[in-house]
């Protein structure tokens, strides 16, 4: 390992600035070819590990979680690398080329994904996929491959497929959630189906600015939120499912830098308004610690805006309030016009129902005041919005 040590340090002591336009080209060339050589050599030593069991030795259950842990990686990051490398180990053809800087890792990829569909298939057929490998540039080695995969998909039948069924949803290191899957037909249907309801739905009430993909993202959520509100659902842990966000009273009350101190369960660290938002309408629950984490005592969980006020609330505003906006009320979020942390009352004089967008734009840049028992709305500009439908025209809650 020594040699390779020394290697490195000969190669990072190089200083490109001196390289005329060909020579860094060349250069660069080369070392891509090298991080392909090592990262294939990674994998191969990835799988001795994971032959030899090593990773146990540290308390590890998987060898995933010993990449994970010990060298800091993201979880995927991990199982991408142990996935890889357990099909290179059934994958010799694939192997001797990448060791052999003939395929890259890119190629390798696409052909560990097809080989999933039928690994004896793919054995006969890997010399064949390989060979195109080395010639094909990745667009066009994905058509072979995926025409290859759809004709062992056929042979092996449509249950084959369904096996395959699966859905990942992973936080990312940008503070997104990233949704990937593949679902069988009858699931997919139904998925299009809802989330296509959900969009028609608000196209035929909004001008709406947002793209296809931010509706469908948008409606998912939708979908998911109404689950979770309903009132029949199944108890886990004692408890109705449902979000959970823990933040300091700092936070909410609007007196730390933006972006820190909330946090959701699995996701993370959210900015301080998104919290605020949150907590206009939810169930909370106070835990007194000593120092920063030392829970002292852990409060009832309540509900901010009582069942009571909520029915108040909606009789008065049907739907959302927002001018122009006629989203019924089940789409709608109580919204503090004072927010609680602030002191502002839950009372009907200080509440006013808006649908989950408008609510975020009224966290997030409109003004909104209470006069004489009715909402007034203002533009980012600080010039007030006209409310085109009153109260009196809209229909029945
Ligand atoms: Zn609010
Ligand atoms: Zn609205």
């Amino acid at each position: 390992m020594s040699m390779l040590r020394s290697a490195l340090e000969e190669i990072l002591a190089e200083d490109e600035a001196g390289l005329d336009d060909d020579g860094l080209e060349e250069e660069f060339a080369e070392l891509d070819r090298g991080v392909e050589e090592l990262s294939a050599l990674r994998l191969r030593w990835l799988g001795s590990i994971e032959r030899r069991g090593t990773y146990a030795e540290d308390g590890h259950l998987s060898i995933t979680s010993w990449l994970a842990g010990r060298f800091r990686k993201t979880w995927s990051a991990a199982s991408r690398l142990v996935r890889a490398a357990r099909a290179l180990e059934q994958m010799p053809a694939t192997r001797e080329a990448l060791q052999e800087g003939e395929i890259t890792s890119s190629a390798v990829d696409l052909l560990a994904c097809a080989r999933e569909v039928d690994p004896q298939a793919f054995a006969q057929a890997e010399d064949y996929l390989v060979q195109a490998a080395t010639t094909l540039s990745i667009p066009d080695l994905g058509r072979v491959v995926g025409t290859w995969r759809r004709a062992a998909e056929d042979a092996r039948g449509s249950e084959q497929a369904y096996e395959r069924r699966r859905l990942h949803v992973s936080p990312t290191l940008s503070g997104m959630v990233r949704v990937d899957g593949d679902l069988d037909p009858e699931t997919g249907q139904t998925v299009i189906s809802a989330l296509r309801a959900v969009c028609d739905a608000h196209v035929r009430s909004h001008t709406d600015h947002r793209s296809s993909p931010q509706r469908r993202a948008d409606a998912l959520g939708e979908i998911c939120r109404q689950w979770l509100d309903g009132t029949d659902r199944p108890l886990v842990g004692a408890e109705r499912p449902h979000v959970t966000i823990t933040v300091d009273l700092q936070t909410l009350e609007g007196r730390l830098p933006p972006g820190s101190g909330a946090e959701l369960e699995d996701v993370g660290p959210i900015s301080s308004e998104a919290a605020r938002r949150m907590a206009c309408d939810a169930s909370v629950s106070r835990v007194i610690t000593k120092g920063a984490s030392e829970p002292l005592d852990v409060g009832r969980r309540t509900q901010v805006v009582p069942s009571g006020i909520r029915r108040a609330v909606v009789v008065r505003d049907r739907g959302c309030r927002f001018p122009g906006c006629d989203r019924p009320q089940g789409w709608s979020e109580a919204h503090h016009v004072v927010h609680w942390a602030h002191g502002g009352d839950t009372a009907l004089s200080n509440l006013v129902l808006l649908c989950r967008r408008h609510h975020r734009l009224v966290h997030h840049g409109f003004g909104l005041e209470m006069a004489d028992g009715r909402p007034r709305f203002f533009r980012p500009d600080g010039s007030a919005l006209e409310d085109g439908s009153s109260l009196e025209e809209r229909g029945p809650p």
